[in-house]
């Protein structure tokens, strides 16, 4: 089971370590100054999501009222809220989890969702070796 694409933020070993520092995510997201007002809007809506699946439902709603601006041009996707457990040994394409799933941007649909890590290894079942 394959993504179509394949995305990842930073090397696995720069993902270690806090995950929310606030002044640390809007570094790269000044390129487009029209984003600046809903950047605000949709950052908030998503630090206040309750839990990953929340969090899933919030982008996506977010990606529904986008039109001519990405997603990534608004919400910093690389810094998305995580909801305990432990954090997945390689994130490619795992953009946040909770103790039992990871949140996956499915690119074939345009959709935020959820998959279940591996109860063994923890790993998204499309890193999982066994
Ligand atoms: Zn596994």
């Amino acid at each position: 089971m394959h993504m179509q694409t394949m995305r990842s933020c930073l090397a696995d070993s720069e993902r270690q370590g806090p995950v929310m520092l606030p002044e640390m995510q809007t570094v790269h997201m000044g390129q487009r100054q029209e984003g600046g007002g809903k950047m605000m809007k949709y950052q908030k809506m998503v630090a206040g999501a309750l839990n990953l699946a929340d969090l899933a439902n919030i982008l996506n709603t977010i990606r529904d009222e986008l039109d001519d601006i990405t997603i990534d041009q608004v919400v910093d996707v690389c810094n998305l809220p995580v909801y305990g457990g432990n954090d997945p040994k390689n994130t490619t394409e795992v953009w946040s989890w909770d103790a039992e799933n990871i949140l996956v941007d499915n690119n074939g649909q345009n959709k935020w969702g959820l998959m279940k890590r591996c109860p063994i290894c923890g790993e998204a079942p499309f890193h999982c070796k066994h």
